[in-house]
């Protein structure tokens, strides 16, 4: 049996019931080939049953209590998968779905994906089963600082940095590193995220939606296209989206449809970022409130769905960022899309594109640009908040921008130049798999067998 194939069945039988990890480190995997075929040192060293295990996984029970008295129990997770290139570096996600396959399909992405941005930076991830909805910034504070309790044993400026991703914010951000502060007495880079008074990096809340922006405009120009005039459906409603929204409107799109968990809407006229603005980052409400103040909108129920299918990807649209959540984009998803005429794919969310999915886009050669690739701005500022803090500067919103295009510009010729090296120029999802598993995979031979 294959190097590839038999680790995957090993790690199918170790560590069972984890389909989204499998999931990730399958696509991963099965792009190497042409790259291990060549290339014994890396069997020799066997680096790939070597980058499937974790480094370190951190299980812990946060206990808090609510605002009725009751005492409350999540489960606490960090993993830190590979510090080959650095400190374990990634975000935390509270959110009900999170188990331990998410965070470790989430941790394997983020090694490859922090290797792409050319920094310093290893692949970690975390977070708990709380359900940040509904709850009273009380509550939100408590939990908080009942994580953190536990957290703070394992993370340090030089170790393990953690960040935001969904359900964690600027407000959780300043919860958690609050509790660090008291706990340890230390004032040190050890969140990223943090409040641009105490500091945070200027453009590190865009980083993510903007360098998805400038991700796909760069597939578009080395096609002798560009984003402007371009109709674009856009998933989620969070901090990734919003600033794909920004930004695409910044180049000349129109941005038309936006969703969250309860619904989508579609405005035909372009999604008017004032309002989306106002209901999830200040009243933080559903998005059914957006056609109060824009009625000629549609507001679709997450119940009137098609069956099996996220409505997001019924409207025709030249480009489309999904930017919610892991497997939003099915097969069917994939071929409406492309009947559509959708051209060009920038995933701001991970793995949001179920693997048939990604077949199918790869398949019609169209501008494809995976999560770990697209998504990557979103870290490499955050590496740029960590720089900030060591040398205790601070940068304006110019300089940062500037260093986010350039780096996403950087994660496209890499991966695009990989993936011509290994026959198959328009497939970045192999140009980036394969970029990003050579530098961890060589650091971790001449790092020896740790
Ligand atoms: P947020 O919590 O800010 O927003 C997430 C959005 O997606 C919300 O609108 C939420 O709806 C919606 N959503 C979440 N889960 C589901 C679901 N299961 N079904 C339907 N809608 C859902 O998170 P972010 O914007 O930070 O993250 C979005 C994606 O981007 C994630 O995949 C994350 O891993 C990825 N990412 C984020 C980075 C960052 O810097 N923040 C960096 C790189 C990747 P509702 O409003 O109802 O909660």
């Amino acid at each position: 049996m294959p190097y590839t194939a038999k680790t995957i069945e090993q790690l199918k039988r170790t560590s069972p019931a984890q389909a989204e990890f499998y999931q990730a480190a399958e696509e991963v995997l099965m792009s190497l080939r042409p790259l291990l075929d060549k290339n014994p040192k890396y069997q020799k060293h066997n680096i790939i049953e070597r980058i499937v295990e974790p480094e370190r996984q951190i299980f812990f029970r946060v206990v808090w209590m609510d605002d009725s008295g009751q005492i409350q129990v999540n489960k606490g997770f960090r993993i830190e998968f590979n510090s080959a290139l650095g400190p374990y570096k990634g975000g935390l996600r509270f959110h009900p779905s999170v188990n331990a396959g998410i965070i470790k399909f989430l941790g394997f992405e983020q090694i490859f994906k922090n290797a792409l941005t050319g920094r310093a930076i290893g692949g970690g991830k975390g977070g708990s089963d709380f359900d940040p909805k509904g709850k009273s910034d009380a509550e939100i504070m408590r939990f908080c600082q009942a994580f953190m309790s536990e957290l703070y044993r394992h993370i340090g400026p030089n170790t393990d940095v953690p960040a935001g991703d969904i359900g964690v914010g600027g407000r959780e951000i300043g919860y958690l590193f609050g509790q660090y502060k008291r706990l340890t007495g230390r004032y040190e880079g050890v969140l990223t995220g943090k409040g641009l008074n105490w500091g945070g990096s200027l453009a590190r809340t865009e980083a993510t939606g903007y360098g998805a922006v400038y991700f796909a405009q760069n597939m578009l120009e080395a096609r002798g296209e560009t984003l402007e005039g371009k109709t674009c459906a856009v998933s989620g409603a969070g901090n990734v989206a919003i600033y794909t929204i920004e930004k695409l409107y910044q180049y000349g799109a129109k941005p038309v449809t936006v969703s969250d968990s309860r619904g989508m809407v579609y405005d035909k006229h372009g999604i008017n970022l004032e309002t989306l603005k106002e209901l999830k980052e200040v009243q933080k409400t559903s998005l059914e409130a957006y056609i109060k103040e824009h009625p000629s909108a549609q507001y679709i129920p997450l119940s009137d769905y098609p069956k099996g299918r996220n409505a997001v990807w019924t409207f025709a649209c030249d480009a489309a960022f999904p930017s919610a959540t892991q497997n939003e984009v099915n097969v069917a998803d994939a071929k409406e899309l492309l009947k559509n005429g959708c051209i060009c794919i920038s995933e701001g969310a991970n793995m949001p594109s179920s693997p048939e999915a990604v077949d199918l886009f790869l398949a019609a050669k169209i501008a494809y640009g995976p999560g770990k690739a697209a998504n990557a701005g979103g870290v490499a500022t955050s590496q740029l908040e960590m720089s900030q803090n060591a040398s205790m500067e601070s940068w304006d919103f110019e300089t940062v921008d500037t260093k986010l295009k350039d780096i996403m510009h950087g994660i496209f010729m890499n991966s695009s130049e990989t993936a011509k090296e290994f026959g198959d120029p328009s497939n970045l999802v192999l140009g980036a798999n394969i970029a990003g598993f050579r530098k961890v995979a060589d650091a971790m031979i001449d790092q020896g067998a740790v």
